[in-house]
């Protein structure tokens, strides 16, 4: 903290661009203070751990050559986040003691309901409308992939069960290997990942609810000239199958009407993802996506001066955790520099 309980640093969201620039943040002394969210199950800003919860085993992410599992790798974050004494927003107070988070918390992480940037220092209102102020606030919110809905899906896809919203995160894994495959949208993302898995499938449906591809021109034509591919037109997912691990699909014809079933081994969503930036209340510049501008691409700056952002929060695009956390560092070190500008120590 700086000075009469002015934050140097607030952070918001917990995925890794948040952790990653607690880390920073931290090693730099300014004791930052986070807002990790509260559990998926509750109507919340953020999501503890990010989109990583929500993935079996993590293969790409540099260091771990044997794999980690994504609530493994969060964990690993967060404690080495507490080791600088990051202080986390909980019921029982300010807590920098997560050195074993595999027990689970006696104590629950608290959600970031709104921030109000209009005013200096900035004012982040938490649970029980307590506010903190801050000097800079960085906003690593996330995105979260969006879902169908269906029962079945959110079933599988929680308990590992061939039901997954990231095929470059999951679909190099060996129970998806040479398996017929669905994707299901019609933008880039679904276009791109359904290519990448063609690469270990044995095939690959990309299921479009239309009769023409929202992906780029190029793109599209990749997919359609891809051996591996078969695009299934004007077809929507009503029911997921299968007990422990999918089995197939049950298809709904958007123009007759007609349903069918569908045999696959895995099903991948790819229907567009939504930026947790609603809390904002359009308090920063977002683009057509809601997505937070930067207003310079390369680092972390936002419309609002002392307020940086970072993470999948900013990024349709690349969406990775190894992307994320590096943007995370980017906001703590330029806050760490706004800070000393401003000669605020
Ligand atoms: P998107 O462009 O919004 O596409 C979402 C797709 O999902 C659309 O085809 C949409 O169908 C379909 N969809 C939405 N809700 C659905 C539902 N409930 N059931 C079935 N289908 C549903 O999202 P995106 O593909 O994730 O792309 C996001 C942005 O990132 C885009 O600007 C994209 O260009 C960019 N991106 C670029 C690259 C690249 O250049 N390499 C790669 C990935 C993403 P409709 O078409 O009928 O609306």
């Amino acid at each position: 903290m700086a000075s009469d309980n002015i934050e140097k640093v607030i952070i918001i969201g917990s995925g890794p661009a948040g952790w990653t620039a607690a880390i920073y943040a931290a090693r730099a002394n300014l004791d930052p203070l986070i807002f990790a969210g509260r559990p998926k199950s509750q109507p919340t800003t953020i999501l503890p751990g990010g989109q990583l919860m929500m993935t079996t085993e993590v293969e790409n992410y540099p260091g771990f050559p044997d794999g980690v599992t994504g609530p493994k790798l969060m964990s690993y974050f967060e404690q080495q986040a507490a080791r600088f004494n990051t202080r986390i927003v909980t019921d029982n107070g300010l807590h920098p003691d997560v050195s074993n988070p595999d027990d689970g918390h006696s104590y629950s992480y608290h959600d970031c309901q709104r921030v109000d940037l209009s005013v200096k220092p900035f004012v982040v209102i938490g649970e029980d409308d307590k506010e903190y102020r801050a000097h800079t606030v960085i906003i690593a919110t996330g995105a979260t992939a969006n879902w169908i809905g269906l029962e079945n899906e959110k079933r599988l896809a929680a308990s590992g069960g061939g039901v997954s919203a990231c095929a470059v995160c999951d679909g190099a894994l060996p129970v998806f290997r040479d398996k017929e495959l669905a994707v299901v949208g019609g933008g880039d993302s679904a276009v791109e990942e359904a290519t990448y898995l063609t690469k270990f499938a044995s095939k690959v449906y990309l299921i479009h609810r239309r009769d023409q591809l929202r992906a780029s021109k190029i793109m599209a034509q990749r997919a359609m000239d891809n051996p591996k591919m078969e695009i299934v037109w004007n077809k929507v997912v009503v029911d997921v199958l299968g007990d422990d691990m999918i089995s197939g699909i049950k298809l709904k014809d958007t123009v007759t009407g007609e349903e069918s079933t569908q045999t696959v081994g895995g099903l991948f969503m790819a229907i567009g993802h939504t930026p947790a930036t609603e809390f904002l209340q359009g308090q920063l510049d977002l683009d057509d996506k809601k997505y937070i501008k930067l207003d310079d691409s390369y680092r972390s700056t936002t419309s609002v001066d002392g307020v940086f952002a970072a993470g999948d929060v900013v990024d349709s695009v690349y969406r990775q955790a190894i992307t994320a956390a590096g943007m995370g560092c980017k906001a703590a070190l330029d806050a760490e520099r706004w800070l000393a500008d401003k000669g605020i120590e």
